[in-house]
C-alpha cells in the first residue's frame, strides 16, 4: 500500500440510496475519468455523462462527473467524483471497475482526510473537528465541531505561537548582547511583556467545557436501593428528547439515557444503590456507584419521600463533601405522601433550587426536573467561545501554560538577568506544545488514533 496509489471509495451512505457519491483521489484520478466517461470535465463543474466499465465498454449507469485538479482540492491531490444511482449493483460495478484500473485501490477508513492533512489542506484540530461533525448528534455539538473545523483553536494556537516566537527572539537577542549592560535587560522585559498576556489567554482557554460537549453533560442518579432511581431513569428514557437508550443488565432495563435538552447533550446514568453494607460483592457495587456519582457533573440524589429527614440529607452532604459534583435532591414517591408531609419535606431544604419533589411512577414533577437539567446544561456549556474540545487539546494547552508559568515565576523570584536562556527554553517548550496541538510536530502517535474514528470514504 502506498501514498502513490490512487484511492477510491463510496463516500455517501450505505446503499440503497437515491444517489451514491464515489470519490477518487491520487495521481491517476484523471485517467479514471478518461477511462470511465471518456473525457475530463472542466475543473469544478458538474458534467452529465455515461459511466462505462473500461474493461467491457458497457455502460454501468448515467450520472454526474466532477474534476478537482490538485492542489486546490479537498485532499490536495487530483480528485474526481462520480455521482451515480445508489443501487447496490451500480455501486458494486463501479467499485469493481475502478479496482481493476492499474494503480488503484479501495481507500482505508479516513484516508481521504489523512491525505488532506498530509498535503497541508487541514491541520490536526480541523481533522478532529471533521470527525466530530460527522459524529454530532445535537445542534450544540454540530456548531462546536463546525467552529473547530473552521480553525477556531488552530488559529488561536498559531497566533499564540507567533507571539511566543517573537518573545524567544527577543530573549535570544539579549543573550547575544549579554555584555552590553542594559540591552539584554530591556529585551527580556519586552519578552516577558509578550509572554504574560499569552499565558493569561491560554489559562482562560482552559476554562471551557468543550470536551464535555462532545460526550454530553454527565448526570448520575444516586441514592439508596429502592428509592426509585431506575424508575426515574426509565421515565427520562420515554421522553421525546431521549436520543439513544442502550439497554443492559438483567434486573434493570435502562442504565444510561442520552437526552438532547435544548441542543445540549446530556447523559444520565443510573448507579447501583448506595448504602452501607458488609457483603463484599455489594461493597464493590457501592464503591462504583459512589465513584460514578462523584465523577459526574451533576448528581441527582434520589430520596424516598416516606423516609426522608434531616439526617438523610446530612449523610448525602457528607458523602459528596470532597467532590466538585453539584448535587440536587430528588424527593421521590410523592404520590405516597399527604400535603402536610410535603410541607414538612420542603422545610428541610434551605435552598429550594436544589430540591425537586417528584413521583417517578405518576410523572409528577419530572418535567420540572428535566427543564432544570436543560438550564444547567445551557449554563455549563455557556461559553460559545469554547476552545478546548478534546482531552488532547487540554493536555497540550496545560503543557504550554505550565511552561509559561515557569518562565514568569522565575522572573518574579529572581529577575531575568542571567536567566534569559532558561526562560527562552521554557518559551520553546510552550511553543512546542502549541505545535503539537495543531499537528505541526510529533503527529505520528496521534494520527492513527484520530483516523480510526473515520469511516471509509471520508
Ligand atoms: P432503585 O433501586 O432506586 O432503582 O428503585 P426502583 O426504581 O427499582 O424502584 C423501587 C420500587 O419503588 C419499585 O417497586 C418501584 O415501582 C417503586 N417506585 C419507584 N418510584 C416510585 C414512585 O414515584 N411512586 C411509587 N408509589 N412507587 C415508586
Amino acid at each position: 500500500m502506498s501514498d502513490q496509489d490512487t484511492i477510491f471509495a463510496l463516500s455517501s451512505g450505505p446503499p440503497p440510496s437515491a444517489i451514491a457519491v464515489i470519490r477518487i483521489s491520487g495521481p491517476r484520478a484523471r485517467s479514471a475519468l478518461e477511462a470511465m466517461i471518456g473525457r475530463v470535465p472542466p475543473p469544478r463543474h458538474a458534467a452529465f455523462a455515461k459511466v462505462r466499465d473500461p474493461a467491457s465498454g458497457d455502460v454501468i449507469d448515467e450520472g454526474l462527473a466532477l474534476w478537482f485538479p490538485g492542489p486546490k482540492s479537498e485532499t490536495g491531490e487530483d480528485t474526481a467524483e462520480l455521482q451515480v444511482h445508489g443501487g447496490r449493483a451500480v455501486i458494486a460495478a463501479m467499485l469493481k471497475a475502478l479496482g481493476r484500473l492499474d494503480g488503484f485501490r479501495l481507500a482505508e477508513p479516513g484516508e481521504f482526510t489523512r491525505r488532506a492533512f498530509e498535503h497541508g489542506r487541514m491541520d490536526l484540530t480541523a481533522v478532529e473537528g471533521l470527525a466530530d461533525l460527522v459524529a454530532a448528534d445535537t445542534d450544540a455539538q454540530r456548531r462546536q465541531a463546525l467552529r473547530q473545523l473552521g480553525g477556531n483553536i488552530a488559529e488561536q494556537a498559531e497566533a499564540w505561537r507567533a507571539r511566543l516566537i517573537e518573545a524567544r527572539a527577543l530573549l535570544e537577542a539579549g543573550i547575544d548582547f549579554s555584555d552590553e549592560g542594559d540591552v539584554p535587560k530591556n529585551l527580556a522585559r519586552q519578552a516577558l511583556a509578550t509572554i504574560r498576556p499569552v499565558a493569561e489567554e491560554i489559562g482562560q482557554g482552559l476554562h471551557s467545557h468543550g470536551e464535555r460537549l462532545r460526550g454530553g453533560l454527565q448526570v448520575a442518579i444516586a441514592g439508596a436501593p429502592n428509592v426509585g432511581k431506575s424508575t426515574l431513569l426509565n421515565r427520562f428514557a420515554r421522553r421525546d428528547a431521549a436520543i439513544v437508550s442502550p439497554y443492559a443488565g438483567t434486573t434493570r432495563d435502562v442504565i444510561e439515557v442520552h437526552l438532547d435538552l435544548g441542543g445540549f447533550p446530556v447523559t444520565v446514568r443510573d448507579t447501583a444503590g448506595i448504602r452501607p453494607t458488609d457483603d463484599p460483592v455489594e461493597q464493590e457495587g457501592v464503591r462504583r456507584a459512589r465513584q460514578s456519582a462523584t465523577m459526574a457533573d451533576l448528581a441527582l440524589w434520589v430520596l424516598d419521600a416516606q423516609t426522608v429527614d434531616a439526617g438523610a440529607l446530612a449523610a448525602v452532604a457528607d458523602e459528596m463533601r470532597q467532590t466538585r459534583t453539584r448535587v440536587w435532591f430528588v424527593v421521590n414517591k410523592t404520590d405516597l405522601i399527604g400535603a402536610s408531609h410535603r410541607d414538612e419535606i420542603e422545610s428541610l431544604f434551605s435552598d429550594p433550587r436544589i430540591r425537586f419533589l417528584a413521583s417517578a411512577t405518576t410523572g409528577e414533577g419530572v418535567d420540572t426536573l428535566v427543564d432544570a437539567m436543560g438550564q444547567f446544561a445551557g449554563q455549563f456549556f455557556a461559553a460559545e467561545a469554547v476552545l478546548v474540545t478534546r482531552e488532547r487539546h487540554r493536555r497540550m494547552l496545560q503543557l504550554a501554560s505550565a511552561a509559561l508559568a515557569g518562565a514568569l515565576a522565575l522572573d518574579q523570584a529572581h529577575g531575568t538577568e542571567g536567566r534569559e536562556e532558561i526562560i527562552a527554553e521554557q518559551v520553546r517548550m510552550a511553543t512546542r506544545a502549541l505545535e503539537r496541538l495543531t499537528g505541526r510536530v510529533d503527529v505520528e502517535d496521534v494520527l492513527d488514533v484520530i483516523f480510526r474514528e473515520f469511516c471509509v470514504g471520508k
